[in-house]
């Protein structure tokens, strides 16, 4: 009630301070307002009119008969007019509506009154009647304007002189009278403002449940458009029945008509929600409509859906972040030079293949080119490049499929190889010395030919590191280099 640009405030008699307010209830509540009127107008103007049959009889056909029919006629008429501006059908007009029916009111009134006078009688049947009326007029006529208030009461006090001439004994039937007519006035005046104040806040309660319903069907609807132009994939899904509620044309158009097609995916969302990242992101690989696999970042929130307990769910799709991001890690661990991995991705290697589980022997060769300097020093720090090339190739045809290749240092290279013991290595080794020693690289005019040295150690199935292995090579590979180099050392 209290809105800051809405109060409709109810003043006395139950009707709305504002005319603005009065007009706009009256027009909605017609049906109800204008058929109680045009009740009141046709049938009492009937009834009115029908009295004329006592007239008949009471006086006799003289000069005032004639007259009072005129009068009823013309309460009739009033009446009729009444029931006219008040057809349900009608225009709503609130002024006409209440001018007719004030009219008719205090017409059939002053008649009434004018009739008794005319009869010259004033007995307990008429006292009745007129307390009959009275109730029924609050009852049924609805208040309007505060003068339909006070039609009845006025009406009561203008029967006075009328009781006071007729009535015998005279004090205590004037007593009886008025105490009469004024409690029904008083019971009939509380009857009449309540029904008013209520019928005024039935409005204003439906009046604001109307606007609101409106607000709301008008926000949902600015969500759905939300929902349907945001470029970002959105799916709604029905928690239990893991089942699709809604897609946007992004979801669409990003995962086929099917979206959940790939009930893996959706899956794994629930999984990532109830497994405590709250509501993401998470990053998945998941089908795209084509059949193509995509790498999505999904963000979820739980909500209610009709009842249902729901989820909506975002997708990003990040394939092309991603294939950025394991090209720059592999880059990372990869030598420009050569191909093969660099010191970093020789130990981030290294350590996977140790933590391996149920992991059989593990080698470690280090080699080394002999020499070296020479040869970049004679032919220049291309053809030392191209050598160290060569090497890295010579390497890699000797080793198998999960053996890791690195180049570690400047012409220093390390081997991991996995389920070879130690004496495989040293032979795996050997055998890559020696065709290394036997095939020179051709440079330009010139052939080079480069030899290696190496040391080789093997990893105890229960060594948690590479470092102790590396250096056990490492000093093998010192030894075969002390040894006059082009050789293979073992570690002890
Ligand atoms: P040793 O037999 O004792 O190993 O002798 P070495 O000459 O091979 O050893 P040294 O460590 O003295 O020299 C290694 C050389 O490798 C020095 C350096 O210029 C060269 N080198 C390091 N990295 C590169 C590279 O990327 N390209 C070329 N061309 N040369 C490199
Ligand atoms: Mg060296
Ligand atoms: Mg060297």
């Amino acid at each position: 009630m209290r809105n800051e640009e809405d109060q409709h405030l109810i003043g006395r008699f139950g009707l709305f301070v504002l005319a603005r307010d009065e007009e706009a209830f009256v027009r909605a509540e017609w049906a109800d307002i204008a058929i109680r009127l045009r009740r009141i107008g046709l049938w009492g103007g009937l009834a009115f009119g029908t009295g004329t049959v006592v007239d008949w009889f009471m006086l006799s056909r003289n000069a005032s008969y004639w007259g009072l029919l005129a009068l009823r006629l013309l309460i009739m008429l009033l009446g009729f007019h009444l029931a006219t501006v008040a057809r349900p059908e009608a225009v709503p007009r609130r002024r006409a509506l209440i001018l007719a029916a004030l009219v008719f009111q205090i017409s059939i009134l002053i008649a009434a009154r004018i009739v008794s006078v005319s009869h010259g009688i004033f007995n307990p049947y008429m006292a009745i009647a007129g307390v009959l009326y009275t109730l029924i007029f609050y009852a049924y006529a609805p208040i309007l304007v505060p003068a339909n208030a006070w039609l009845m009461p006025l009406w009561a006090l203008s029967a006075l002189p009328a009781v006071v001439m007729a009535m015998h004994p005279p004090v205590t039937a004037i007593v009886g009278w008025s105490l009469m007519i004024s409690i029904t006035n008083l019971l009939g005046w509380q009857l009449a403002m309540q029904s008013s104040r209520s019928l005024r806040l039935n409005w204003l309660a439906r009046v604001r449940l109307e606007r609101e319903i409106t607000s709301r069907i008008l926000a949902e609807q600015n969500l759905e458009q939300l929902f349907e132009v945001c470029p970002v994939p959105l799916l709604l899904v029905n928690e239990q029945a893991n089942s699709l509620l809604r897609a946007n044309g992004a979801a669409l158009s990003m995962l086929g008509n099917d979206p959940l097609a790939d009930d893996q995916a959706l899956r794994k969302v629930l999984d990532a929600l109830r497994g405590g990242s709250g509501s993401g992101p998470v990053d998945l690989r998941m089908r795209a409509g084509g059949g193509s696999v995509i790498d999505v970042l999904v963000k979820a929130r739980r909500l209610r859906y009709d009842r249902d307990r729901a989820l909506l769910i975002s997708l990003v799709e990040i394939t092309e972040r991603k294939r950025h991001e394991d090209e720059l890690r592999r880059l990372a661990q990869v030598d420009a030079l050569t191909g093969l991995y660099n010191r970093r991705g020789f130990f981030s290697m290294a350590e996977t293949a140790i933590a391996r589980e149920n992991r059989g022997p593990l080698s470690v060769v280090l080699c080394d080119a002999d020499h070296f300097k020479r040869i970049n020093d004679e032919h220049g720090h291309a053809a030392g490049d191209r050598v160290l090339q060569h090497m890295a190739a010579t390497m890699a045809a000797h080793t198998r499929e999960g053996d890791v290749i690195a180049r570690i240092g400047g012409e220093e290279f390390a081997l991991l190889l996995p389920d070879a013991t130690n004496e495989t290595a040293l032979q795996l080794a050997d055998r890559m010395r020696h065709k290394l020693a036997a095939t020179p690289v051709r440079c330009g005019t010139a052939e080079l030919s480069v030899t290696l040295s190496a040391g080789v150690a093997t990893l105890d199935t229960d060594e948690t590191g590479i470092d102790l292995a590396l250096r056990r090579a490492d000093a093998a590979m010192y030894r075969a280099k002390q040894g006059g180099r082009n050789r293979v050392e073992a570690a002890v």
